[in-house]
């Protein structure tokens, strides 16, 4: 098979050791990939003073499909998220995250089987803000039915595809009667299509107690992109923590493949962070690009390297390094 070329954004933080390190283990399980490294955020912005350079955008229009490590976003000030920036200019308005609990490692559940399909493009991630008066902010909401019914249709379309039984809509139209109205007046619209498939609703309060108490009942969550933010961090947290959980932001133009964690601070630059959450994104790369031999290889290696229980990283209750977890990956491919 003739190499394909993928975007690698190294990233912030803990970006650049995970990302070594899935580059090592995919490489090595036969991955077919000719990288085109490119730098972003905060990294980018020490080196020529911009957080999105056009050689950045240029790579990922060309190649369509990016691994990217976690970027730094600074909280209250400075520039707009890049991460946000790259979901709209690429028009990638699904955001994929599977949950689903591993064997060997130590979580509250087991059972746990379900996919967080968010809205990636608009909501209160729009950007529009304004200081109406000295001590008063407004932040705007934008929901539309064309984004709506697209993600919506893209929950559905995996739920038939994926033979899943239920999509939930999460909402507060309790409250955001006009935006989140609309939100599920198109999730209902797109569900009378798909027969087979049954639609619920929950407010999202509610949905966030129900998935800490029976995490095992819920199939397809279809959020709006704030909610389906934080519930992503939540059920994250259901099956072990943001070290395992996988990502891909997904339109028609490209593909930008990341785990759900951002950049850890606390343990960045020490060689203690998990890359089995990016490895993660990197098989579901792997299968986009239709390399399932080695996606499987890896995530077998994966799989086995959690049911073992010897290697793994600290926020896994282990004591192993990233560089000793990726040299155990290698040995177990
Ligand atoms: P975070 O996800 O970086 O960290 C939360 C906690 O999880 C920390 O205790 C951290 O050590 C731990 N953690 C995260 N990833 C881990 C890993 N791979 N292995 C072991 N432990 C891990 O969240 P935060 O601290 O709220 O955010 C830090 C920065 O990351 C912010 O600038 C934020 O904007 C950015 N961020 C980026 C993305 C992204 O690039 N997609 C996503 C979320 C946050």
């Amino acid at each position: 098979m003739k190499p394909v070329r993928v975007t690698l954004i190294p990233g912030d933080g803990v970006g650049p050791e995970i990302t070594a390190s899935v580059r090592t283990v995919i490489e090595r399980a036969g991955a077919q990939i000719k990288w085109d490294e490119q730098l972003g955020g905060k990294a980018a912005v020490v080196a020529c003073d911009n957080p999105i350079p056009d050689a950045l955008l240029a790579s990922i229009k060309k190649n369509k499909v990016a691994l990217k490590g976690p970027l730094e976003t600074s909280v209250g000030h400075g520039y707009r998220s890049v991460n946000v920036t790259l979901r709209k200019y690429f028009d990638l308005y699904a955001n994929l995250r599977p949950v689903r609990s591993l064997k060997g490692v130590k979580s509250a559940f087991s059972g746990v089987d379900l996919i967080v399909v968010r809205e990636n493009t608009e909501d209160l991630y729009s950007g529009i803000e304004h200081m109406v008066a000295p001590g008063v902010v407004e932040s705007v909401k934008v929901i539309t039915a064309r984004a709506s019914k697209r993600i919506a249709k893209f929950a559905f379309d995996l739920a038939a595809r994926e033979k899943r039984k239920t999509v939930t809509a999460i909402h507060k139209a309790n409250i955001m009667k006009l935006s989140d109205g609309l939100f599920l007046d198109c999730a209902r619209q797109i569900a009378k299509g798909y027969p087979k498939v049954t639609y619920r609703e929950l407010i999202v309060d509610n949905a966030c107690m129900q998935l800490v108490l029976r995490p095992q009942e819920f199939d397809v969550l279809l959020l709006e992109n704030l909610y389906g933010d934080i519930v992503s961090d939540l059920c994250a947290g259901l099956v072990g923590g943001l070290g395992l959980v996988p990502g891909a932001n997904l339109g028609t133009k490209a593909a930008i493949f990341e785990a759900v964690h951002g950049t850890a601070p606390d343990i960045a630059g020490k060689n203690l962070a998990n890359p089995l959450a990016l490895l993660f994104s990197s098989v579901m790369m792997l299968r986009h690009l239709g390399q399932d031999r080695p996606a499987a290889r890896v995530e077998k290696a994966a799989k086995r390297l959690l049911e073992e229980g010897k290697v793994l990283t600290r926020d896994l209750g282990g004591r192993a390094s990233t560089t000793q977890v990726t040299e155990r990956l290698v040995e177990l491919l």
